[in-house]
């Protein structure tokens, strides 16, 4: 039987896509996985309240501040933490499950998470900042979005100072000019990280495979 890149066993890699609120983040990541079957996004839990329209167990799973830490306490989490004065956190089970089995999990998480991500699990991890255009671009999605208050909305202003501080943590930068540009573009990293050697943990096999018959 001949066999192809595709059918040498892998081990599935934590894409981290990390921006200030409002930089297309949220719209990428959809775009991704409705085109990527290979992929599948980390559903974090949070305390925070849903926003209009979010779905319990699709968008977050909403927990009370004291099931979070419950959680939390009995080790729950791959990572969490408070960002805007509330909590979140990845469930480490699922995120694991994937992983062993080969396929890829997509992370919408702030520069917190990803710094955690990175000091327990650097060599399964890729990371992802997305930067707005400009300060106006950015002010404009964060106001049209409408879900949040104009006191939330000023907040997360300030926010992105402070998430964008961090960019020079990540492997890879996105200016989002472009959804539609930005989101092959991670496709692209997405494509080339699954080809990283260490990765490909079926190569050792299948290149012992090739020898033996030269
Ligand atoms: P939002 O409330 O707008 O959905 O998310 C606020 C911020 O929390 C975003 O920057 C998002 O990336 C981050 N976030 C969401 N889930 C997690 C998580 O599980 N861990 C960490 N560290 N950050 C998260």
């Amino acid at each position: 039987m001949s066999e192809s890149q595709d059918t040498i066993e892998q081990r599935g890699l934590m894409l981290v896509l990390s921006s200030p609120s409002g930089a297309g983040k949220t719209t990428i990541s959809r775009q991704l996985l409705e085109r990527d079957k290979g992929i599948e996004m980390s559903i974090s839990a949070t305390s925070r309240k849903p926003r209009p329209g979010e779905v319990d167990g699709e968008d977050y799973i909403f927990v009370s501040s004291e099931s979070f830490a419950e959680m939390r306490d009995r080790d729950a989490f791959l990572e969490w933490a408070l960002v805007f004065d509330n909590f979140y956190g990845t469930p480490k089970k699922p995120v694991e499950q994937a992983l062993a089995s080969g396929r890829d999990v997509l992370f919408d998480i702030d520069w917190q998470g990803a710094e955690k991500l990175s000091a327990t699990s650097r060599q399964d991890l890729v990371t992802i900042f997305l930067l707005p255009p400009s300060v106006e671009a950015l002010a404009e999605r964060l106001k049209s979005r409408a879900q949040d208050t104009a006191e939330v909305v000023a907040r997360r202003m300030a926010g992105a100072a402070n998430e964008i501080q961090h960019w020079d943590d990540y492997d890879y930068v996105i200016v989002n000019n472009d959804i539609e540009q930005s989101v092959e573009d991670v496709r692209a990293i997405l494509s080339a990280e699954r080809l990283k050697r260490t990765r490909r943990t079926g190569l050792e096999e299948f290149v012992r495979k090739l020898q033996r018959n030269l």
